[in-house]
């Protein structure tokens, strides 16, 4: 596929290839971006936002209207090919293809209610005769960095708000996985998006990340990634807003009065989901003692059951990692718990990217995958005896995204969701529940900032104050 600068879709000698990570074939080549294409993309963006904000409001939701429904129209095409490029089965690429569709159509309609206020200026001595409000207007050239997990449904949670707000953009998404955003591109300018009013730019963020991030061209970089290149954005971006989402290591109390049926299901979902490449994907869960040995039977008996392997079988419950890479590094975080104390319950075997859905419990709290994000199929059990026990080792590492609890108790459900530090407490789901027009974003080392449409859209623009001194 070809990269989308100042309207036009070009090529470049030095290509990129896309793998799958199941069998390593080759999908598609993307151009590798230069220092000049870089300049091309800043250069009109600047020019697209002229084009963006002139954009009636009706206009950019009409626009993310027919992007929705084409798809929609088109949704087992994206779906095939979030699967094959990412680690997603079919069956999870699907789900993600109509959240994409939500995505989009919620932003159309959060276009609409982009709402000021006016300003009782009188309510202070000075501000007599002045009467005023405020509007939000867009806040200028957003630049979108994505993750590989998500290829597309990540990519329309940028890009949406941003064309509802009447801003232009600059994506670039992850260099495994830039087929499905390039695709969505495709799929804005068929429903009509000006051209200058969107720039994809395809190449390695540690080659062209630096010189898009610190152009003052650029008023927002809305940034989805891990911890340390969030950090050196951050380092680098100058004055300008900055959006960040990044990782965790979501942990779930399921307590003595849980379903436990329900809490062993929902907690296996959260933790395998898309093979453990999830932010808010179940890393560890504290159970109450009383029932730990039953919640370990079924839960391990339930991991068990999973069928790994091919994506595009509709059988496969879970895909491969995204690189053969980060299969080994997940690896050898097993050994050196397992060599610390910890016992693996099931799975710990390793087939090319394959890694199979792993439970492990007695894990030390000095061993990697109890304290890094471990961004993986494999999750922590532990005992605890008390809430007060719980609330403190879920709290204890320096993330916080989402966190959950599973109990029929009032008291302690409310207990858990004021005292478990983070941006959303499940109660009665895993970490991993979701709703894309909910605020969504962490606190600490998870983010800056909240992502969920009608959040962005506050992100995305800046509000102006116009206050007129009446003549008395
Ligand atoms: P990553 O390695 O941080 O890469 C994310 C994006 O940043 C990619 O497009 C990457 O480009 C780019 N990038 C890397 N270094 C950069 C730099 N110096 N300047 C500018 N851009 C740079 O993350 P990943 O492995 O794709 O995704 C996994 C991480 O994302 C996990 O930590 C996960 O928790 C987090 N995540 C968070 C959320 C959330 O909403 N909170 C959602 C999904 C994922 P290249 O691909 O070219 O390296």
């Amino acid at each position: 596929m070809k990269m989308l600068l100042n309207g036009e879709w070009v090529d470049r000698d030095h290509r990129i290839e896309v793998k799958d990570p199941f069998d390593d074939s080759l999908i598609d080549t993307v151009p590798k971006a230069t220092s000049e294409d870089v300049e091309t993309a800043l250069t009109a963006a600047v020019q697209g936002f002229e084009q963006a904000k002139k954009l009636t409001v009706y206009e950019r939701a009409q626009i993310l209207y027919k992007t929705a429904s084409i798809v929609s129209e088109n949704l087992e095409d994206f779906a095939r090919l979030i699967s094959r490029e990412g680690s997603k089965t079919i069956r999870e690429a699907r789900k993600e293809a109509s959240r994409c569709v939500n995505t989009l159509t919620v932003s159309a309609e959060e276009a609409k209610r982009l709402l000021g206020e006016t300003i009782p200026f009188d309510s202070f001595p000075g501000g007599e005769n002045r009467l005023g409000y405020f509007y939000r207007f867009p806040i200028g050239v957003v630049l979108a960095i994505t993750p590989f997990n998500d290829p597309l449904n990540l990519v329309a949670h940028k890009i949406g708000p941003s064309i509802a707000a009447g801003n232009a953009t600059i994506l670039k998404p992850a260099t495994v996985t830039p087929l499905s955003a390039l695709k969505l591109a495709g799929a804005l300018l068929e429903a009509g998006l000006p051209p200058l009013v969107l720039q994809v730019i395809t190449g390695y963020g540690s080659e062209i990340g630096d010189h898009l991030v610190r152009d003052q061209r650029v008023r927002m970089v809305s940034f989805t990634g891990g911890v340390e290149a969030g950090k050196q954005i951050a380092s680098i971006a100058g004055i300008k807003k900055i959006g960040m989402e990044l990782g965790s290591n979501s942990p779930v109390i399921v307590w003595e009065d849980a379903d436990l049926k329900e809490a062993v299901e929902s907690c296996v979902s959260g933790a395998f989901w898309a093979a453990g490449q999830n932010c808010i994907g179940v890393q560890r869960i504290y159970i109450h003692r009383s029932i730990y040995k039953e919640f370990k039977k079924e839960f391990v008996k339930r991991t068990s059951r999973y069928k790994i392997g091919d994506k595009l079988n509709e059988e496969t419950d879970m895909g491969p990692m995204i690189t053969e890479g980060e299969a080994k590094r997940v690896e050898s975080w097993v050994k050196e718990a397992v060599d610390m104390g910890a016992s693996v319950l099931t799975g710990g075997k390793r087939r090319g990217a394959l890694f199979d859905p792993t439970v492990l419990e007695n894990v030390p709290e000095g061993a990697m995958i109890h304290y890094e994000e471990v961004f993986g199929p494999t999750v922590n059990l532990y005992p605890v005896d008390d809430l007060d026990e719980a609330l403190k080792k879920a709290n204890s590492l320096p993330y916080g995204l989402h966190a959950a609890i599973f109990t029929k108790n009032v008291d302690i459900a409310f207990k858990g969701a004021y005292g478990l530090d983070c941006g959303g407490v499940m109660v009665n789901d895993s970490t991993d529940y979701r709703l894309d027009s909910m605020p969504f974003g962490g606190i600490k080392y998870s983010g800056l900032g909240r992502e969920g449409i009608k959040f962005s859209l506050l992100e995305m623009t800046e509000p102006k104050v116009i206050c007129f001194n009446l003549s008395r």
